[in-house]
């Protein structure tokens, strides 16, 4: 059976009444035969049918043994924290999203997990930055703004050789183009609200385990922490996912038109995308992803944020906006917006210049998409007084 077609079907009709889309089980608590005794399910925070549904088919996409679902990608990534104890130590990825940063440096080193970032695209790096106290390694791969790609069955090697766990934030690649625990992760996370719900209407996060040993613990963190994902975004996500290879697919296709037309651009200095054969780690992208994914960050030969705030304000199809993979084009400017918080120095020597733009590539038509910036890329070189849309 191919991806598309074990997506489908492995969302099973309701045994109740054959209804084919997934009912919302929109309730707190399921009424028991006799004390103790029930159908499978006593209260929502422990499981939820609507809930349990999409918790198997992540874990099917993925090739885990068991998928959580939480209310939203950071409450996943702290369920998996959750798993480490005073006096450890995480090893993380210094491009790192900057959620997790925050979780990491601001929240858990004061409950005494300690954090270290070092530069996971050079495996030599991480080898070096394991102490006797590393318990987790965290990686994105692709990373957020800059597409940095690390080698997940290389890291993976690592971790095993320290018995330290791997977890990779699989949000940029998603399932349909990247699968890491078959690369050897033992942990995959997910901002469900960007591609696998597709549709930018949902918050909404995912864990899902290699193992049944680590999802026993999920689970029982899942359920002490209670962060989950309520009825109706666990069935939006549910059918956001339905689509997902196609909207990837088209995604990719569409980033890989939209990075080959910025390269032709004088105004623009490097254009960040893994599947540009000049991307620093192409080759390693090309080994561990099927589709190389929908963002494309680029800067300017003209580094300031003036003239890039022009640009990001002068395109029609690409809207002004923080996150990304859903289905309409987005555009920002990291350092002005999600990135502002990183102070300058550190956020420039991670390559996110002051120019630097990112760009979510959409569904539309990519030579409309194409256009837009055309015409953007135009009144910010001042060759157009004002827009001519
Ligand atoms: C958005 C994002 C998150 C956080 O997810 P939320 O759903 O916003 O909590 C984590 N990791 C990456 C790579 C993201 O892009």
């Amino acid at each position: 059976m191919k991806a598309q077609t074990k997506i489908l079907h492995s969302i099973p009709a309701d045994e109740l009444t054959g209804a084919i889309s997934t009912p919302i089980y929109q309730t707190s608590t399921f009424v028991q035969d006799a004390p103790g005794v029930n159908r499978g399910y006593d209260y929502s925070r422990t499981n939820n049918p609507t809930r349990a549904t999409l918790e198997k088919l992540v874990a099917e996409l993925e090739g885990g043994s068991h998928g959580f679902a939480f209310a939203s990608g950071l409450a996943a990534i702290d369920a998996v924290v959750k798993l480490l104890a005073a006096g450890d130590e995480i090893l993380a990825v210094d491009d790192i999203y900057g959620g997790a940063f925050r979780l990491f440096t601001h929240v858990y080193q004061k409950l005494g997990i300690g954090v270290r970032y070092t530069d996971t695209t050079d495996v030599a790096k991480v080898a070096a930055a394991i102490t006797p106290r590393t318990k987790l390694i965290w990686i994105e791969t692709p990373t957020n703004p800059t597409l940095k790609i690390s080698d997940i069955r290389a890291i993976a090697v690592l971790a095993k050789a320290h018995h330290v766990l791997l977890c990779v934030d699989n949000t940029f690649a998603s399932p349909a183009a990247q699968t890491p625990l078959a690369l050897g992760a033992d942990i995959v996370v997910h901002s469900a609200t960007k591609y696998l719900a597709g549709h930018s209407d949902v918050i909404a996060g995912v864990v899902v385990t290699k193992t049944a040993a680590l999802g026993d613990q999920i689970k029982f963190i899942q359920n002490a922490s209670g962060a989950i994902l309520g009825p109706f975004d666990s069935w939006l996500t549910i059918r956001g996912i339905e689509t997902l290879p196609l909207r990837i697919a088209q995604h990719s296709k569409n980033a890989q038109a939209v990075a080959e037309f910025l390269q032709t651009q004088d105004l623009v200095r490097n254009v960040y995308y893994p599947g540009l054969s000049t991307h620093h780690n192409h080759a390693i992208a090309q080994q561990q992803q099927q589709y190389f994914g929908g963002v494309v960050s680029f800067d300017l030969q003209i580094d300031e944020a003036d003239v890039a705030t022009q640009l990001v304000k002068s395109t029609r199809y690409f809207q002004l906006a923080e996150s990304l993979g859903g289905v309409k084009s987005l555009i920002c400017l990291p350092s002005e917006m999600t990135h502002k918080s990183i102070p300058a120095e550190i956020r420039r020597r991670a390559g996110v210049t002051d120019s630097l733009i990112r760009l979510s590539v959409g569904l539309e038509d990519a030579e409309d998409l194409i256009d837009d910036l055309k015409k953007a890329i135009r009144v910010a070189t001042g060759r157009l007084a004002t827009a001519a849309f």
